[in-house]
């Protein structure tokens, strides 16, 4: 939702061009509600949902630690006031003198999820904390995010079991249950893997201390999602369930659910028209597309509300797309987006539900349009 304070901004700063406004009240909101809906888990923002260093800074001040993907975002939290032990090289990907330097630079805690990677902290991060990274489905989240990512538990097994023989310190199991989780089951499922892997290694005298129970807590688009405290319950009911009383350290890794709903895109429409006299679905060109910040509108993933100063007068679908001259530039086409009759060139829609996976998640220039501008208020 917009909020006031966006509202006004736009209205008396009237910005050119598409921009996107993050209220940092938003983000101060989402914060303290995931403290309070899981009391026990230490929160890691997930850096790369908006790097805007006010966010950063803001959730720096409020203890927040941090989750980064590059020795860039290490700098980045760093550079808001983090210090060191707070953020976690979350990437399991990472060339070997990044790894150096992330431990130069303090860090003390990496993501791995195969052997090999495992060998690269041994040799540039001795000593460092290393968390095994596990696959899951991905059902019920609008972004899953593949097998990409981390090996089935009994090779977690493996991978920590290697690391305690070349000296590092086997320090638990990650897992990211897909972005935009709607299902509270998907916890569930992961923790259940995750025991798995601590009660395998406690069996060789290996004591696994920590759950990284990553990210995946939903923004609110079109449908409604469950509240921050609904997530808290089901999770510390799966914790519960699958650890006992033998609940470990755990760790939440929000990014989408931290500041998705604090932004809101200012788009303008630059074109309306028809393919033909007789087409009953219209194309909406916005000034705006998926190469300067909606990527995620890639497959029709995710679908943002739009705002218009016509909405509750009548709709009739339309093909939603963007103003560069590459035809991959098309939002919503398979399932058309009702917007109003009256909606006319030259008028401005918000873009709601925008402040993750925007501003960075774009292309630099595509035909010459420039990045998409940021105001954080
Ligand atoms: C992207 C990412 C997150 C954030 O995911 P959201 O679904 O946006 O909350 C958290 N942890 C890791 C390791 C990630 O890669």
């Amino acid at each position: 939702m917009a909020t006031q304070r966006i509202l006004d901004f736009l209205a008396t700063r009237r910005p050119n061009g598409p921009c996107l406004v993050v209220d940092l009240d938003v983000v101060r909101d989402n914060f303290r509600a995931f403290e309070k809906a899981l009391p026990d888990s230490k929160i890691y923002y997930a850096v790369k949902a908006n790097p805007a260093p006010e966010i950063l800074r803001l959730l720096a001040a409020m203890g927040s630690s941090f989750d980064t993907a590059s020795v860039a975002e290490v700098e980045m939290a760093m550079d808001a006031g983090a210090p060191a032990d707070r953020i976690s090289f979350g990437n399991t990907i990472k060339k070997e003198r990044d790894i150096q330097r992330a431990y130069q630079l303090g860090i003390r805690l990496f993501a791995v999820d195969c052997v090999e990677e495992v060998n690269k902290i041994a040799r540039v991060a001795p000593g460092a904390r290393v968390f095994c990274r596990v696959l899951t489905d991905g059902e019920g989240a609008e972004w899953p995010l593949s097998r990409k990512f981390g090996c089935v538990p009994a090779m977690a097994v493996d991978v920590l079991r290697r690391a305690r023989a070349l000296g590092l310190d086997a320090y638990g199991v990650s897992f990211h249950v897909g972005s935009q989780q709607t299902d509270l089951a998907a916890w569930d499922r992961a923790l259940g893997d995750a025991k798995k892997v601590f009660v395998t290694l406690a069996e060789e005298g290996i004591v696994l201390k920590m759950v990284n129970m990553g990210g995946g807590f939903p923004t609110r688009y079109l449908k409604d999602v469950p509240v921050a405290q609904a997530y808290g319950q089901a999770i510390f009911s799966a914790l519960r369930k699958h650890f006992g009383n033998a609940i470990p350290e755990t760790i939440i890794e929000p990014g989408r659910g931290m500041v998705g709903n604090a932004g809101v895109i200012k788009s303008e429409v630059v074109l309306i028209s028809k393919k033909a006299d007789n087409d009953n679905v219209r194309w909406v060109f916005l000034d705006i597309g998926k190469f300067g910040g909606l990527a995620e509108t890639m497959d029709e993933a995710i679908r943002y509300p739009i705002v218009t100063a016509h909405d509750g007068t009548e709709t009739a679908p339309c093909v939603l797309a963007g103003p560069t001259c590459d035809s991959a530039d098309v939002m919503y086409e398979k399932t058309p987006y009702p917007l109003p009759l009256s909606l006319t060139i030259g008028d401005e829609v918000l873009i709601e539900g925008t402040g993750a996976y925007t501003t960075t998640y774009a292309s630099v220039a595509f035909n010459g349009f420039e990045p998409l501008r940021s105001y954080v208020i």
